[in-house]
C-alpha cells in the first residue's frame, strides 16, 4: 500500500509517473564585497542575467502561443506580463542600487532584494497581491540560476514527470514543454492560484495544498495524482492499475464532454436550461466560448482596477469592455459594476474604508462606487458605451435595498442621456441586481419589481446568511452551501424571479458544482453561470435529468428542512463545496 495524502484537486485527471522534486529555495546569497571599479562589470552580469530570462520567457510565450488549448492565452499573457515585470521592475532596480551603493555582487543583490521584497508582500493582508509574490520569487530564483550557471530541476525533465514541489509558481511553468509534465503535486497553493489555473488551461492534473508531501517524496518514486485531491507515493500494483483505470476513462469522459460543447442543454423533459461562463479577465472570452457558454453570465470588472496605480479613463474601459462584447459575437455579456472594498486596495480609487473592523460589512461594492460617485460614473458610461456593440445587461454587486436600486437607475439614466446628448446611439440596457445579501433575498419579491433580472451570488449570500467569513480559514469548515437557510433564500428569490416574470441567473460557485446541479434545478433554476470549464459537466447533469422530478423531490426535501436528507440528495455529505470555497 503507498502513503496516501491529500490535498486541493484543482485540475482533474489522473495519472501514474514518476516524482521530480523541484527544490527551490533560494540560497541567500552572501554579500561579496566588490572594489567600486567592479561595479560595470555586474550591472552588466545583471542585465545579461535578465536578458537571458527574457529570451527564455519569450522562447516559451512563442511555443505556448502555437498551442490549442483553452486558456492558454492567459497563460501566453500572463508570460507577457513577466516580460514586461523585468524590464523596470522594483526587483531590477532594487538589484542595482545594492550593486552600486551596496557594492554587492549581481547574485548577492537580487538576493538581498529578494529578501526585502518578501518583507513587503508578507505585510499584505489582501491574499491576491500577496499571492503575486509567488510569481516575483520565481522570477528571481530563475534569474539566480541564470546567473550561476545552475541548471534547476525543471530544465532536465524525464518524460511524463509528476512535479512535486513545496510550490509551484506560473514562471516555473513557463520552462515545461507542453506534454512533458503528466501532473503537479505541491504543498501550497488552492483553487485560486494561477497555478491552478494554468494547470486546468493545459489540462495538466494537480492536487495543490498537499502538506507533508515533500517529506514523504523522493525524486525518482513512483507516484500517482488524481486531481480529484488525492495523492499516492509508492502505489502499490493494485492502486496504478486502478490509477490507469481512472485515467482512461477520464480522458475518455472529457473528450466526450468536449465534443458536446456546442449542444444545447435540454433536461430529459424537454427544458432548456441556459448555460454562460463568468469570467474575470477578457483573455478567458474564447474558453468559455470553446467550452460552450452561451454568453458571458457574470463579468468581473475588477481586473481592470487591480495592479494599478490610479483608475483606468472611460475610453481605457470603454475600449477593453467593447472588445470583450465584440469578441462574443451577439452573445449576450452581464456586466457587473466594481466589487471591491475593505482590505483589497486599488490605488487612486478614491475613498476605501481598508481600516474597518468588518470590512465585508463595511464600504464594499456597491456601496463604495456610491462613496465615489465620479469614477462609477465613469464606468458605467464605459459599459453604456460597450453596449454599442453588442447585447449587454448592467449588474450591480451587494445592493440590499429599493433606495439603492432607484438610485443606480436614476444614475444610469442621467449618464446615458448625456451620451444621448454627445450623439450616441445608446439604448437603455436592462438592470439587474446581485442577489447576495439576505437582506435582498428576503425582500427579492419587492426588488424585483424594479429590476429588469436577478443574479445569485451563493458565495456571499452563504457567507452573510451564516456569518461566516468565506476568506477566514478557522471557519472555512462551517461554511455550507447546504444549509437550509441558504437554500431557502435561493427557493424564495426564484419564486420572487418568477412572479415577476424576470429572469434569475445563478452565478455562484455552486453554480458550477456539477454535484449541486440537480438540487438547484429542483430549486426551479434553469440559467446557470459558472467558470468555463465547469460547462460539460454541468450539462451532462442536466440532460440525465428530469426536471419535474427533480422539482417534486426537492419540494419535499425543503419542506422536510434535514441538511443531511439535502446532503443525501446530491450525494455530499461534507460540509460546504466540496470542502472548499471560493473568496
Ligand atoms: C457571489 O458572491 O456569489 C458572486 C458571484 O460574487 P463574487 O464571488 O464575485 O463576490
Ligand atoms: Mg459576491
Amino acid at each position: 500500500m503507498g502513503i496516501m495524502l491529500s490535498g486541493i484537486g484543482v485540475s482533474r485527471g489522473v495519472v501514474v509517473g514518476q516524482a521530480v522534486r523541484v527544490d527551490r529555495g533560494h540560497p541567500i546569497i552572501e554579500a561579496t564585497r566588490i572594489g567600486p571599479k567592479e561595479v560595470p562589470r555586474e550591472l552588466g552580469r545583471l542585465d545579461d542575467g535578465r536578458d537571458r530570462l527574457v529570451a527564455d520567457l519569450e522562447k516559451a510565450r512563442r511555443r505556448l502561443a502555437q498551442q490549442d488549448a483553452p486558456g492558454i492565452e492567459e497563460l501566453v499573457s500572463l508570460i507577457g506580463v513577466q516580460i514586461g515585470f523585468l524590464g523596470n521592475s522594483r526587483l531590477m532596480r532594487m538589484s542595482r542600487t545594492h550593486i552600486e551603493e551596496g557594492l554587492m555582487s549581481a547574485p548577492a543583490a537580487v538576493s538581498a532584494s529578494m529578501a526585502q521584497i518578501e518583507e513587503v508582500y508578507a505585510k499584505m493582508t489582501d491574499p491576491y497581491l500577496a499571492a503575486r509574490f509567488e510569481d516575483i520569487d520565481a522570477l528571481g530564483g530563475r534569474l539566480l540560476d541564470i546567473m550561476l550557471d545552475r541548471d534547476g530541476a525543471i530544465g532536465q525533465l524525464p518524460e511524463h514527470a509528476v512535479l512535486v514541489a513545496h510550490e509551484i509558481t506560473p514562471a516555473d511553468t513557463a520552462w515545461l514543454e507542453p506534454g512533458q509534465v503528466a501532473a503537479i503535486a505541491a504543498e501550497t497553493g488552492g483553487l485560486q492560484g494561477h497555478v491552478a489555473i494554468l494547470a486546468r488551461a493545459l489540462a495538466i492534473p494537480a492536487v495543490l495544498g498537499v502538506h507533508g508531501l515533500l517529506e514523504q517524496v523522493e525524486t525518482g518514486d513512483q507516484i500517482l495524482v488524481d486531481g480529484a485531491g488525492q495523492v499516492v507515493v509508492q502505489p502499490d500494483a493494485d492502486q496504478q492499475a486502478k490509477g490507469k483505470a481512472a485515467a482512461m476513462a477520464f480522458s475518455e469522459r472529457l473528450e466526450r464532454l468536449r465534443a458536446n460543447a456546442d449542444e444545447p442543454a435540454y433536461s430529459l423533459d424537454q427544458v432548456y436550461y441556459n448555460l454562460q461562463a463568468n469570467i474575470e479577465l477578457p483573455q478567458e472570452v474564447p474558453r468559455a466560448v470553446n467550452w460552450g457558454a452561451n454568453g458571458i453570465g457574470l463579468l468581473r470588472t475588477e481586473f481592470l482596477f487591480l495592479e494599478r496605480r490610479n483608475s483606468p479613463s472611460e475610453e481605457e474601459q470603454t475600449e477593453i469592455l467593447s472588445s470583450i462584447v465584440k469578441q462574443l459575437g451577439g452573445r449576450p455579456v452581464t456586466i457587473r459594476t466594481l466589487d471591491v472594498g475593505g482590505e483589497k486596495v486599488l490605488p487612486g480609487y478614491g475613498e476605501l474604508d481598508q481600516d474597518a473592523e468588518n470590512p465585508a460589512l463595511g464600504l464594499r461594492a456597491i456601496r463604495l462606487s456610491l462613496r465615489n460617485e465620479e469614477p462609477f460614473r465613469a464606468q458605467i458610461r464605459a459599459i453604456l458605451r460597450a453596449s454599442r456593440h453588442g447585447p449587454v445587461r448592467l449588474l450591480f454587486p451587494m445592493v440590499a435595498t429599493m433606495l439603492e436600486i432607484t438610485h443606480l437607475r436614476g444614475l444610469v439614466e442621467e449618464e446615458r442621456a448625456r451620451l444621448v446628448d454627445e450623439g450616441l446611439d445608446i439604448a437603455m440596457p436592462p438592470l439587474g441586481i446581485m442577489i447576495e445579501v439576505p437582506a435582498a433575498a428576503l425582500s427579492a419579491d419587492l426588488l424585483a419589481k424594479h429590476v429588469e433580472f436577478l443574479s445569485l451570488g451563493t458565495n456571499d449570500l452563504t457567507q452573510y446568511t451564516l456569518a461566516i467569513d468565506r476568506t477566514n480559514e478557522k471557519v472555512a469548515h462551517l461554511y455550507d452551501h447546504l444549509n437550509p437557510a441558504v437554500l431557502r433564500l435561493v427557493q424564495f428569490s426564484v419564486a420572487a424571479a418568477e412572479r415577476a416574470g424576470i429572469p434569475i441567473t445563478i452565478c455562484g460557485e455552486m453554480a458550477g458544482d456539477p454535484s449541486l446541479t440537480r438540487l438547484l434545478m429542483g430549486l426551479g433554476l434553469t440559467e446557470f453561470s459558472m467558470v468555463p470549464r465547469s460547462l460539460p459537466e454541468v450539462k451532462e447533469q442536466i440532460c440525465q435529468s428530469n426536471r419535474s422530478q427533480l422539482m417534486a423531490e426537492v419540494a419535499m426535501l425543503m419542506a422536510e428542512g434535514n441538511r443531511e436528507a439535502i446532503a443525501g440528495f446530491v450525494g455530499n455529505n461534507e460540509l460546504g463545496l466540496n470542502g472548499t470555497n471560493k473568496s
